[in-house]
């Protein structure tokens, strides 16, 4: 059966490019960087050139990027080890109703620190207000965390905007994005927006899983969480991941190279499938519209069927989509995110993800839909008898 793999913000699949790389590193060059031999010389090479792509990407320097094994480290090295390093200042930490896990468990693990955090509300849309977000910073805050974009509906918040307003109110506080939907996807600039850190992950980029980044600025104390043999500069020990490193650099450079035309396209796939399932009855999309959001989700909802047995019915055509946030864990949960915005009880159970990467086709939009016409009538019956 022909698939359509339409849950790329669980995950990519690689880029071929991205798998050569990384097989000639396994098999060829597979030095320890530390390593003071040729080979040792040769893989630290790799970690350079990496380096550089991504601080290009960013317009950023390459002393300010710290190698992890995912988003979810990236997240919780921002916030556990920027909240130990500047406790001394305050103890208070603001963030939304609509994180990922890897931020809001890590803000509950320092509530549980006697850490004190704000969770601000977002709008009908996903976004919350810059001056809600002004008016909660204290003298006392130290971190504030706002993701770029919404994993479940795709809403972008107002990044640069929100930096300028923190940094007016109170200088010290620091500013640490959730940009793990977001690099790809949007042009983000960290240094240039008052951004002091910045989560990554390589696996929702077309790079492998076990692979992320996060930006630290200048000057910005974070405490390191893992201890041992000192790599990169003592902030993170433990031999680096150069296949990983190379073939995220790899990667975001073939992202960004056509950027313009990437995005462009996946705008285009988005709305044509928001076009072709407009007329199956009562079915509604959640969060941005238009080009407002980001390029790639689509939150769906189908009033009357459950998501998880859509989910399945659309896998029996070929075609793989998540319920809620896919990536957090396969236990069924209600979404935060579509409770934050407010839709209604029972339609947080119907609700679906649809996420797109540049390597989907009209095809594979049309094969969705055709399945969604012919599946939701028919599971509408059978759950009204
Ligand atoms: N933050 C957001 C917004 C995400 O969507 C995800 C994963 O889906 C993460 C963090 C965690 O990233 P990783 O899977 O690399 O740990």
């Amino acid at each position: 059966m022909r698939e359509a793999y339409l849950d790329n913000s669980a995950t990519t699949r690689c880029f071929p490019e991205v798998v050569e790389l990384m097989n000639k590193i396994y098999l060829e060059d597979y030095g320890n960087p530390s390593s003071m031999h040729h080979k040792g010389v040769e893989a630290e090479r790799y970690i350079t050139e990496a380096k550089r792509t991504l601080a290009q990407i960013l317009k950023v320097s390459e002393r300010n990027l710290l190698f992890t094994s995912c988003g979810t480290e990236s997240d919780n090295i921002a916030i556990i080890g920027g909240a130990l390093a500047n406790c001394r200042k305050g103890r208070h930490l603001i963030t939304t109703e609509i994180e990922h896990p890897a931020v809001l468990e890590a803000m509950k693990y320092l509530e549980s620190r006697e850490f004190e955090v704000t969770y601000l509300p977002v709008d009908g849309s996903g976004i919350v207000s810059p001056q809600s977000v002004e008016e909660a910073v204290r003298e006392d805050t130290i971190l504030v965390s706002i993701m770029h974009t919404n994993n479940e509906i795709g809403s972008v918040q107002p990044i640069e905007e929100i930096g300028k307003r923190i940094k007016k109110k109170n200088p010290s506080t620091l500013f640490h994005v959730d940009a793990v939907q977001g690099f790809g996807k949007a042009r983000i600039y960290p240094k240039k927006w008052n951004v002091d850190l910045m989560a990554v992950s390589g696996h929702k980029i077309h790079a492998p899983k076990g692979i992320g980044f996060l930006y630290i600025g200048d000057k910005v104390k974070v405490k390191n969480l893992i201890f041992g043999g000192g790599q990169q500069n003592g902030m993170r020990s433990g031999t680096e991941n150069v296949a990983g490193i190379a073939a995220m650099g790899l990667a975001a450079k073939l992202l960004y190279q056509d950027f313009d035309t990437e995005t462009g396209k996946l705008y285009d796939l988005r709305e044509l499938f928001i076009k072709e399932v407009g007329d199956i009855p009562d079915v509604q999309i959640n969060g941005p519209q238009g080009r407002e959001g980001a390029p790639h989700i689509v939150s769906l909802t189908v009033p009357g069927v459950r998501a998880e047995v859509l989910l399945h019915a659309l896998e029996d055509h070929g075609v793989y989509v998540s319920s809620g946030s896919a990536c957090a864990t396969n236990k069924p949960h209600l979404s935060g995110t579509l409770q934050a915005i407010k839709l209604p009880r029972p339609y947080l159970d119907s609700t679906i993800r649809i996420s797109l990467s540049g390597m989907n086709t009209e095809e594979d939009i049309l094969q969705a839909s055709s399945a969604l016409h012919e599946i939701v009538p028919f599971l509408r019956k059978y759950t009204r008898h």
